[in-house]
């Protein structure tokens, strides 16, 4: 493989490798996807365990011209990064009282606002900073989570942004809305809320809001309901190469590559009788002689503890099962005899294609999503960046492959 300069030298206790070549190509897929909308890449939570900046770098140079995130903090982050030109936008959605607006106003940051006090903060923030805030309203259209009720409240907060806007406090950049259930293409409450979200564009609009963009699509939105794409698609799992559920297809299906390989250097390899007990508990017992292979990877690192028992690892070839229980830094797994050296790889999921288990898999195992899988993986992995084709290194990066 061929890797950017960051690569360390020293063999690694573990790692996940960030394949930014798939990054790009999986935001070109989704930008083929939805040709009549910009892309906004989610990058919220470190780019979903990926790294925020250098992802959020990778999507721009594939033609992502907004990126998503959570809260300030972490778009102020992106913003003093440098790694993003100017005329890239972001915007981002969770905001409490007190939070930095004067920071994301002076930083040029889209914020969401869906509730009159978050309206106040932000007009205040405008005056001090002395420009308008770009404000994007943000409409509850059934998943009962974030956003503005329809009705009364979406009016009371329409005219007093638009109020904002003619005091010159701020623009009004985007109206949005987030899905509930767009992974289980058919369930009724799509079209409920595509229904409820034209209506209160229409009354935004029809009281004066001239936004920029309307956006109500994630990742299952985009790759599967084309009429919910308007002017900007929100993808977040996708970018990671990841199918937002696996009822929905694999990735290969939407023309997606998982980004992420985890991987550890086996810590120990040694020959054990049968009626061994394994890890906490001891519950897991070798049947016979065998041997046994310890990850240097636990619960601290994100490994799911509900996979004991049953997350796949690849070593040697070979499709092994996690040994009884995961601990806080390490795990076993019964090898069968196998005998690798000690520092022999085992990965834990990557693409797929090279024999090796998906994030999916320890979904399943786990009893939980991908998303979580990726996102979860702790600081004390580090992250390796590595890109196929290398186009921004220019390092001294072997040549493709
Ligand atoms: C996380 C998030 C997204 C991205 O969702 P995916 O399913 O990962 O594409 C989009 N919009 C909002 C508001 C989010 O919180």
């Amino acid at each position: 493989m061929s890797t950017t300069a960051h690569l360390p030298t020293a063999p690694l206790r573990a790692r996940a490798e960030i394949d930014l070549a798939a990054l790009r190509a999986n935001v070109r897929a989704l930008r083929a996807h939805a040709p009549g909308a910009a892309l906004m890449a989610v990058v919220k939570s470190e780019a979903y365990g990926h790294g925020a900046v250098p992802c959020a770098r990778a999507a721009v140079a594939a033609g992502a011209t907004w990126l998503g995130t959570a809260t300030p903090e972490e778009a102020l982050v992106l913003r003093a990064s440098g790694a993003v030109p100017a005329d890239v936008r972001i915007l981002c959605w969770l905001w409490t009282p007190g939070g930095p607006w004067r920071e994301a106003v002076e930083a040029d940051v889209d914020v969401s606002v869906s509730a009159m006090w978050a309206l106040r903060e932000v007009t205040e923030a405008a005056k001090i900073a002395g420009r308008p805030a770009r404000v994007q309203l943000k409409a509850d259209t059934g998943l009962g989570r974030g956003g503005c009720q329809p009705g009364g409240d979406w009016a009371e907060l329409v005219g007093a942004a638009l109020a904002a806007e003619r005091d010159g406090l701020l623009r009004i950049t985007g109206l949005w809305s987030h899905f509930a259930c767009a992974d289980e293409p058919g369930h009724p409450s799509i079209a409920a809320q595509l229904d409820l979200f034209r209506r209160m564009l229409a009354y935004a609009e029809g009281e004066g809001v001239r936004p920029e963009v309307r956006h109500i699509a994630n990742s299952p939105a985009t790759l599967t309901l084309p009429e919910s794409h308007f002017d900007l698609v929100r993808t977040g799992i996708a970018v990671y190469g990841i199918s937002p559920s696996p009822e929905l297809g694999t990735p290969a299906d939407f023309g997606l590559r998982p980004v992420m390989t985890l991987s550890a250097s086996l810590a120990l390899v040694k020959q054990v009788p049968g009626g061994h007990g394994v890890s906490y508990g001891h519950r897991y017992t070798t049947a016979g002689d065998t041997t046994l292979g310890l990850v240097p990877l636990g619960y601290a690192d994100g490994i799911p503890r509900h996979a004991s028992g049953t997350g796949p690892v690849l070593v040697g070839g070979k499709w092994r099962t996690v040994a009884g229980r995961i601990a806080m830094d390490q795990f076993v797994v019964d090898l069968g005899g196998d005998e690798p050296e000690p520092g022999a790889r085992a990965v834990l999921f990557g693409p797929g294609d090279r024999g090796e288990p998906t994030a999916e898999d320890w979904a399943q195992a786990a009893g939980t999503i991908a998303y979580e899988i990726v996102t979860r993986i702790g600081t004390r992995v580090p992250r390796v960046y590595t890109d196929s084709e290398a186009p921004e290194s220019g390092d001294g990066g072997e040549p493709p492959r």
